[in-house]
């Protein structure tokens, strides 16, 4: 693993689970859109949205993203103790039941074990490429995609659950977001990697996940994605593949359900519909 280089307050921090002194933190009075991620292993950890104002003087959060936070009991034997769940950083402590929000939960993170990224520093992707969590599983392990999330694009009902994606009737295709940082990454190598990691010339499915959900295609955003996809599809065809995949222009993007999110790193299985084949 790949971790950032600390200071001593860092390390004093993030590796001796010591507190930063309240209202000390950069991130406590700090409220702009984006994504706080791990300071040492740079792992999302939470979302802005997440962030509300607990007058604690530490930053505080009420939801994380999907399996980025590890529990344990602290050695105080009363709290519980927070960790990135990538690294094993010491972020800070977690306390249910004040009623601060709906959810009930207070992720109490120190600053110093956080970074953050600005929403207009991140990017955005979107492919379809049958069963998502495969997808996810390759797309999660690539350097400078900061977030994955599996989900639903492309058809027409509002809030889809997956038993009615499942029914081909809404029309939706199981799709991955990628939130990623394009100064380390870009769309043309996430693109590549899309038309290697599923086969883009099937028209019915992704090996055996037959239906209209699993059907091949890349969700664009704007025409310089539009543009580098149907480049990297004439690549293709010149080398004699009959590329099925669609070009759909992006539409609203629904999360599915907590149970597929992540699905093969919570398991701990491989991919039985996906592997990697060199095309280009
Ligand atoms: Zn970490």
């Amino acid at each position: 693993m790949k971790y950032n280089k600390l200071t001593d307050e860092e390390k004093r921090i993030i590796i001796d689970k010591q507190t930063e002194r309240p209202g000390s933190g950069k991130f406590n009075d700090f409220g702009r859109n984006g994504i706080y991620i791990c300071k040492r292993c740079s792992a999302a950890l939470f979302l802005s949205e997440y962030k509300f104002a607990a007058g604690c003087g530490w930053p505080s959060f009420d939801d994380e993203v999907d399996s980025a936070v590890k529990r344990v009991p602290d050695s105080d034997g009363i709290r519980t103790e927070i960790l990135c769940n990538k690294c094993g950083a010491h972020l800070g402590h977690l306390f249910t039941g004040e009623k601060f929000t709906p959810k009930d939960t207070r992720y109490c993170v120190n600053s110093v074990s956080l970074d953050f990224i600005p929403t207009e520093k991140l990017h955005r992707a979107y492919f379809a490429g049958g069963c998502f969590w495969g997808m996810q599983c390759y797309f999660q392990k690539i350097d400078g995609v900061i977030l994955t999330r599996a989900g639903y694009m492309g058809g027409t009902a509002q809030n889809p659950t997956y038993d009615q994606i499942c029914s081909g009737l809404t029309g939706h295709y199981e799709t991955i977001e990628l939130i990623y940082d394009p100064t380390s990454v870009d769309f043309r190598e996430l693109s590549k990697l899309f038309f290697q990691i599923h086969d883009p010339t099937q028209i019915d499915g992704q090996g055996p996940d037959i239906g209209r959900q699993y059907r091949s295609a890349i969700f664009y955003i704007d025409d310089d994605q539009k543009n580098t996809a149907k480049d990297l599809i004439e690549l293709l065809k010149g080398k004699g593949y009959k590329v099925a995949t669609e070009l759909i222009k992006a539409g609203r993007f629904w999360n599915a359900e907590s149970y597929h999110q992540n699905y093969y790193s919570k398991t701990g299985k491989y991919p039985y519909c996906h592997s990697f084949v060199k095309r280009f």
